[in-house]
């Protein structure tokens, strides 16, 4: 038996009306299909208009789909609506509060909303959670951005679902906060929680997420463990010191660029399926030059975002 996918979508379109008179409709999901495993983090990536807030606010019931299909821990969103809400919770890329609320009125009002009896509501537990315990009864309107956005996860997470949706939760947040909200989303992960984030730091998705999804234009262009995806990345960079000044850069077919960075220092980027650090070296030595010494730097997220999306 293999444990079913938190999320399946399938052949996933989105067409938007034209904005106006003349204007073509906007094709913004092109049939997108992948899974999400349980028990993960899944960070969905993409250049700036790809899609993923589409396709996130499909799933959470904001924006009809015009085609293909999607399950939320099995549940059809256009069948089954009603078990496919509870299943996810959604914190959306906008901060949306009404300023005269508190964080406990907030939570208690959502748990109204979901239905859940007093006896089982969770409002003191996730606010302690999120930090929020001793601005229980602040107004939403005097919280820092990063206290509203610690609401925001305490909110989607009212009603305990399996899975818990972060539409570029870090955008715009400065380093401690972002921090603080990966530890957040860490611990809720290793308490069972499925987690699918998007965002635009490539980095934080590198450390964080077992597995991406790359979308741009609408289409999935990749989708793999971490691991994998960062091992396509086929250059590879090595800087060579050498004993005497260099004449010039030296360049070889096995080489994709060469650049001398100092007099004495040699940039060379090479593909890993033509050469090996050790053929550079040796190539190198051949020019007449000894190598006093190496660093190499090794292919990450950005590179194979680049080289995948063909972003600058
Ligand atoms: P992302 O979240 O990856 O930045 P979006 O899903 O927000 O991308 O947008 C995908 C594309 O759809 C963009 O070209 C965007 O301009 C367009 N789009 C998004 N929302 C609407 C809308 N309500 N009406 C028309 N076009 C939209
Ligand atoms: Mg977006």
């Amino acid at each position: 038996m293999t444990t079913p996918p938190a999320i399946r979508i399938d052949n996933l379109v989105k067409e938007y009306a034209s904005p106006g008179p003349g204007e073509p409709p906007k094709l913004a999901l092109k049939g997108v299909s992948f899974n999400v495993p349980q028990g993960g983090i899944f960070g969905l990536l993409g250049p700036n208009g790809a899609g993923k807030s589409t396709l996130i606010n499909i799933l959470a019931g904001l924006v009809r789909k015009s085609g293909g299909t999607a399950q939320i821990w099995g549940f059809d969103i256009a069948e089954n609506t009603r078990n496919a809400k509870r299943s996810i919770g959604i914190v959306p890329q906008e901060i949306v509060f009404d300023p005269f609320f508190t964080p406990i009125e907030v939570l208690e009002n959502q748990a109204g909303f979901y239905g859940i009896p007093k006896s089982e509501r969770r409002s003191e537990e996730l606010l302690r959670a999120v930090h929020l315990w001793d601005k229980k009864d602040a107004y939403a309107r005097t919280l820092s951005g990063g206290m509203k956005r610690r609401l925001l996860i305490a909110k989607a997470m009212v009603h305990s679902p399996p899975i818990l949706v972060l539409d570029e939760p870090t955008a715009g947040v400065d380093v401690e906060l972002r921090r603080q909200l990966w530890e957040l989303v860490t611990d809720l992960n290793r308490e069972g929680v499925t987690v699918v984030l998007t965002t635009h730091y490539l980095e934080e998705a590198e450390q964080l997420c077992d597995r991406i999804a790359i979308i741009n234009h609408g289409e999935l262009i990749a989708e793999k463990p971490t691991r994998d995806l960062i091992g396509m990345a086929r250059e590879k960079v090595v800087s060579v010191t050498v004993d005497k000044d260099l004449a010039g850069p030296i360049m070889e077919e096995a080489f994709t660029k060469a650049e001398v960075l100092e007099p004495r220092k040699l940039e060379i980027t090479y593909d890993r399926d033509k050469a090996s650090a050790g053929q550079v070296l040796a190539i190198v030595q051949s020019h007449g030059y000894a190598i006093e010494d190496v660093t190499t730097r090794e292919a990450d997220l950005e590179d194979v975002f680049v080289q995948l999306t063909g972003a600058g």
